[in-house]
């Protein structure tokens, strides 16, 4: 079967319904295609974090995602290894009546609100249950995908440019030569869904334990006890350690001091599932003739952070702007799609070098502990902290807390 669009998305996530929903009133005409139906699991940790938040506001779609079920995200609660605190919390900056500026939704959830929102557009067609397992070329120029309904029959969708948002394992970047798994800027995870944790404060909770170390522990809460509870770790640390994640984090759970209270009475009520995270520190040429990868595809998550969710949505924005043009200019090619990867390398690239240096420091125990003590005594360590976490604008902060003049100032002197 054939079908002709003007542009064929592969993969209906935050990446792939965000660039279709960019693309409302663009006048082009969209095939969203998924292997999967809505709604589906995704593993994350899914903090909706003020990155996210802030492209979903522009998308008019913030408040309506808080009708989902979720937890508030009032803030970032950090601890050392030694296990020492810090909490941001925006109600104590901005009073009780502050409102969150991130929530925790399950990606079950929050991906097919995305996903219904962007079908339910005038100039979108949703396919869900198709894989695309080929790109279809004329020459050099990509002009369509062949996709396998669940049924077995073979459909092909033509179109000018083909979008790859499907996520880690994205088969359109395979195609076109960009997919690597680098240990080094690659995070292996696990997560879980518990109900019944104690001493939450509706806050996501960052955990630098010792155990979890170079990566981290997380317990990010939901509705009442409800909590995403995971932790991840560089894949080159996983197998150089010949690391087991889930018994790790089993371990933190039932043994740590600081946790097996507040897990004393908690239940698992989902599997432990693991799942890749492709870092945006050695993010993919996301362009070639007639194609343009976002989201995981493209390799954009926060290397520090592991969040990727913003990113998804913040490259499917620049996507859909270049798209736009490119059908302006009636120019699919390389060259015209470069564009993509100039707007990559303003809105996204200085951050990810930033939270590049972040991780790097982040993964040496006697730095983070040294670093945490050094914020329980000093007030502008404490207000930078807090900026780089509750501002609407981070970068210029990060950039501080990553600057080694300045640590060297902080925690040395
Ligand atoms: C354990 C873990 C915890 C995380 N925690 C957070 C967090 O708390 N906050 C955050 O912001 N980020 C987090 N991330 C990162 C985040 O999950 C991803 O960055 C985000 O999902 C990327 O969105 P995407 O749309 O690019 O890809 P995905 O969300 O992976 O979506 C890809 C879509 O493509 C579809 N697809 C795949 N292959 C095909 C095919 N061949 N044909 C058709 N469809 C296909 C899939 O079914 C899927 O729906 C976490 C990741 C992991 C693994």
């Amino acid at each position: 079967m054939k079908h002709e669009y003007d542009v064929i998305i592969v993969g209906g996530g935050p990446g792939g319904s965000g660039t279709a929903l960019h693309l409302k009133d663009s006048g082009l005409k969209v095939a969203l295609l998924d292997k999967e139906s809505f709604p589906r699991d995704k593993v994350c940790g899914d903090g909706v974090s003020g990155k996210s938040s802030v492209i979903l506001k522009q998308l008019g779609l913030f408040d309506k995602m808080l009708e989902l079920p979720h937890g508030p995200g009032y803030g970032v609660w950090l601890s050392s290894p030694k296990g020492v605190d810090f909490i941001v919390d925006i109600r104590d900056r901005k009073g009780k009546d502050a409102k969150p500026n991130g929530a925790v939704v399950r990606r079950y959830d929050f991906d097919n609100f995305l996903f219904r929102e962007a079908s339910s557009l005038e100039n979108v067609d949703a396919f869900e249950g198709y894989t695309v397992f080929d790109l279809i070329k004329e020459g050099d120029q990509v002009v369509g995908v062949k996709a396998r309904d669940k049924d077995g029959n073979v459909h092909e969708f033509y179109g000018k440019i083909v979008v790859g948002a499907d996520g880690m394992n994205s088969i359109v970047a395979n195609k076109i030569g960009q997919f690597e798994k680098d240990p080094d800027h690659y995070v292996v995870a696990v997560r879980g869904y518990y109900d019944g944790v104690e001493g939450m404060k509706e806050v996501i909770e960052i955990h630098f334990v010792e155990e979890a170390l170079p990566g981290y522990f997380w317990i990010f809460p939901l509705e009442g006890k409800k909590a995403n509870v995971g932790m991840g770790m560089l894949l080159r640390d996983v197998q150089k350690h010949k690391a087991n994640l889930k018994d790790i984090m089993d371990k933190i759970i039932k043994e740590h001091p600081k946790f097996k209270d507040r897990f004393k009475n908690a239940k698992l009520i989902s599997e432990i599932k693991g799942w890749g995270l492709p870092l945006g520190s050695k993010r993919r040429k996301g362009y070639d003739n007639g194609v343009l990868l976002v989201g995981d595809a493209a390799s954009l998550i926060d290397p520090f952070t592991g969040e990727g969710i913003g990113n998804a949505l913040l490259s499917s924005k620049l996507a859909a702007q270049v798209i736009k043009e490119a059908f302006e200019k009636k120019d699919f090619s390389k060259e015209t799609l470069q564009r993509y990867d100039e707007l990559l390398k303003e809105h996204l690239d200085p951050e990810l070098k930033t939270m590049y240096r972040l991780q790097r420091l982040g993964s040496i125990k006697f730095l983070l502990n040294l670093f945490f003590d050094k914020l329980q005594k000093k007030p502008e360590l404490q207000e930078l902290v807090i900026s780089t976490i509750i501002s609407d604008d981070t970068l210029e902060y990060k950039k501080k807390l990553s600057d080694p003049i300045f640590l060297i100032k902080n925690l040395i002197l």
